[in-house]
């Protein structure tokens, strides 16, 4: 059930509830206080009729003697006796104590008759002093014992000092017509109120929930659009409302959101950036920028492997410049940095992309190049090992002249990168043995 529905069925309710408690009561309370009092009335009428019977005759079997009260009561009527009936029952023959109707009707326990048009509004049993019944009112029967449950309601007739009879009513409220008619009224009254208040309720339940949920929809769709990943949503802010307070604070939020967002990606990029450089750094050699030791052992398993593992050829190389303690003791340490940078240039610039190169430590260098039988490396090297004899070094310093002596070595047979490493070295060791400058392979 929408939060609508709900709103308007809760705002229904307790405009009914209160409608039907507050004209409930007051059609109940005015029903029982106009009962009150008819029979208050009725009460004493029969009371002042019954009080003049026995007076006139000393006692009931006297009375019933001489006349019936039925007749004595008529007689009272007829002299403008009975009192002026309440405004509200002129014109109905029901109303008031009948005279003489009640009792003789019940005389010998016949049970009273429905109530309805013509029927008296109250019946009245009559006792004698020793409370046995004279008329039951076809309740008792005449000479029963009153019980002690109907005797608390019973008032005495006096004849002299002695109680001569009690009167009991009996019976309940039947409304005449025009009590029927303002009780008719009444409910009629009560009726429109709850559908006036059901009208007013739906009218106000739509008003009200219609803001309310539009109010609403703009939130949940803001919330929707920033699940989908636009965080900067803003939803209007009408009134000074719960809702409206709700929609201003969501607006704070997602502009916060979206601020934090922004910041956490720049930062982001900005680690990125730095864990790159931090991973550039740790596999280059500082001075020569090529890769370092480290990168190079790395790479060149990877490298055997799929040599390997793709009956591919692959030449490891390792090169060292000659005499480097002698320059670095000669010229300067200085020189001996900027020889090691030159001829790292030279490396590099000569590499083909899927080749490897890097500094392996001091004044040695080592190459993988994939793809490549023997001869086409050892050719290579030469090359190489020509160019950094003939660099224009005198331009570094008027008398230097760099060298370098490398070994080269093909055979995957070796078994693994570091093994042919180890049989280049060899090499090498045997080039610096034959003379320098000079490209020793196998
Ligand atoms: P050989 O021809 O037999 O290779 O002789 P060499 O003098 O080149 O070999 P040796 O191993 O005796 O000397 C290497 C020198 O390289 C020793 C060391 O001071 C120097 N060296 C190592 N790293 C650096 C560096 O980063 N910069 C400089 N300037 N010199 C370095
Ligand atoms: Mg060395
Ligand atoms: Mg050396």
């Amino acid at each position: 059930m929408s939060l609508r529905t709900k709103f308007m069925l809760a705002l229904l309710l307790t405009g009914l509830a209160a409608v039907a408690m507050v004209g409930g009561l007051a059609y109940v309370g005015m029903t029982k206080k106009v009962d009150v009092i008819r029979r208050q009335r009725a009460a004493d009428h029969f009371y002042e009729g019954m009080n003049g019977y026995l007076q006139k005759y000393g006692s009931w079997q006297a009375a019933t003697a001489a006349e019936p009260f039925d007749n004595f009561m008529h007689g009272q009527d007829g002299q403008g006796n009975r009192p002026p009936p309440p405004p509200d029952e002129e014109g109905d023959e029901r109303r008031g104590p009948p005279p003489g109707e009640g009792p003789p009707r019940h005389e010998g326990g016949r049970p009273p008759p429905p109530r309805g048009n013509g029927e008296p509004p109250f019946h009245f049993i009559v006792a004698d002093g020793q409370y046995r019944v004279l008329l039951g009112a076809g309740v008792y029967r005449p000479g029963e014992v009153l019980p002690e449950s109907a005797r608390k309601d019973a008032r005495a007739i006096k004849v002299g000092e002695r109680v001569e009879a009690y009167i009991s009513p009996e019976g309940v409220f039947t409304p005449s017509k025009q009590e029927q008619q303002y009780i008719d009224a009444m409910r009629e009254a009560l009726v429109a109120g709850v559908t006036g208040a059901a009208a007013l309720a739906l009218v106000l339940g739509v008003l009200l929930s219609r803001g309310l949920s539009r109010k609403l929809s703009h939130l949940t769709g803001a919330v929707r659009a920033m699940h989908g990943g636009s965080l900067l949503q803003r939803v209007p802010v009408e009134g000074k409302d719960e809702v409206a307070a709700l929609a201003s604070a969501f607006n704070d939020m997602s502009e916060q959101l979206a601020r934090s967002h922004e910041e956490l990606k720049e930062s982001h990029q900005t680690i990125l950036a730095q864990a790159e450089q931090m991973r550039e750094l740790s596999v280059r050699d500082a001075l020569t920028k090529l890769h370092n030791r480290r990168h190079f052992d790395e790479q060149a398993t990877t490298l055997f492997s799929h040599a390997v593992r793709h009956k591919r050829p692959l030449s490891v190389v390792i090169g060292d410049i000659d005499f480097f303690k002698r320059i670095n003791d000669q010229f300067s340490h200085a020189t001996g940095d900027a020889v090691l940078r030159q001829v790292g240039e030279i490396l590099r610039s000569h590499m083909r992309l899927s080749d490897l190169v890097a500094r392996y430590g001091g004044e040695e260098f080592v190459i993988a190049f994939p793809e490549t039988e023997l001869p086409q490396a050892a050719a290579l090297c030469d090359k190489l090992r020509n160019m950094i004899e003939g660099f224009p070094w005198h331009e570094v310093h008027p008398d230097l002249k760099v060298t370098m002596s490398m070994g080269v070595y093909a055979d995957l047979a070796a078994g693994t990168a570091e093994a042919m490493l180890q049989k280049a070295d060899a090499l090498l060791y045997r080039a610096k043995q034959t003379g320098r400058n000079r490209v020793c392979f196998a």
